[in-house]
């Protein structure tokens, strides 16, 4: 009788306990699975994101992390290159030089001054034609070689040309493939600087100021016009970047 009684709340009790029990290694498990709050299957690390997009053309740095990757189009310049390359050196920093290869013709002296610091070649053709894109496949390949061939006179042959930028930035198939046929990386950027348009040294600060992130290829000039805002720019970025924690890097 007295069993009677007093088994339903035995019973219960057990129900109550089991249940409890479960709940309790439930909770254990998930505790487990989600320690720090990270979902309980945890994906491997993200992985860098691709420097070079599916259009083939590279646009971040190498490394994963906080860099930054200097590019100066159109040189190399008499006047301009050595005030970049000094103050590039003054940072600590170093940077890719897509050079114009009637200017690598008449100033050879300066592509083994940028690479006796370190820096890096990218063939910017010969004449900088911008509708090269539209050109045939023959003057295409003369554009490219041309350049690449006066570096090679420049620095010495087999001198690295690890890159190729195509004038304005205007590409097509055919100027990419032939610049991989010479084996060099279609280079273009993430972040414009705008030096081009003369918009004012503070203009040039501030574009790069605002748009700079980790992994950016950064596009400025040493060549082609009047440099000066460039370098006034350069001259306050850098120790910007550096105090920011930026490293810097090679495109990627
Ligand atoms: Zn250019």
């Amino acid at each position: 009788m007295r069993y009677r009684v007093l088994r339903p709340p035995y019973c219960y009790r057990w129900a109550i306990l089991l249940s409890a029990l479960v709940v309790a290694i439930a909770a254990m498990v998930s505790a487990f699975s989600s320690a720090d709050g990270a979902p309980a299957q945890a994906p491997a690390p993200a992985a860098k994101a691709v420097a070079t997009t599916p259009d083939g053309l590279v646009r971040e740095t190498a490394r994963e992390g906080k860099f930054v990757a200097l590019t100066f189009d159109d040189g190399p310049d008499p006047v301009y290159t050595p005030q970049i390359l000094d103050a590039l050196s003054r940072a600590g920093a170093v940077a890719t030089f897509c050079m114009v290869g009637t200017n690598v013709a008449r100033h050879p002296d300066l592509v083994r001054a940028v690479l006796s610091r370190g820096m890096r070649l990218c063939d910017h053709t010969l004449s900088h034609d911008e509708d090269l894109s539209k050109r045939s496949e023959q003057r295409v390949t003369a554009e490219i070689a041309g350049c690449w061939s006066d570096l090679q006179v420049a620095a010495g042959a087999d001198v690295p040309v690890p890159y190729f930028r195509a004038p304005g930035g205007i590409w097509s198939d055919p100027v990419r493939q032939i610049a991989a046929r010479q084996g060099m990386k279609a280079l273009s950027w993430s972040v414009d600087a705008r030096d081009w348009a003369l918009p004012g040294t503070a203009k040039i600060v501030e574009t790069v100021r605002q748009s700079v992130r980790p992994g950016a290829v950064i596009l400025l000039h040493d060549g082609g016009g009047k440099r000066t805002q460039t370098v006034e720019a350069l001259n306050q970025l850098l120790p910007w970047l550096v105090a920011q924690g930026y490293q810097f890097d090679w495109p990627g």
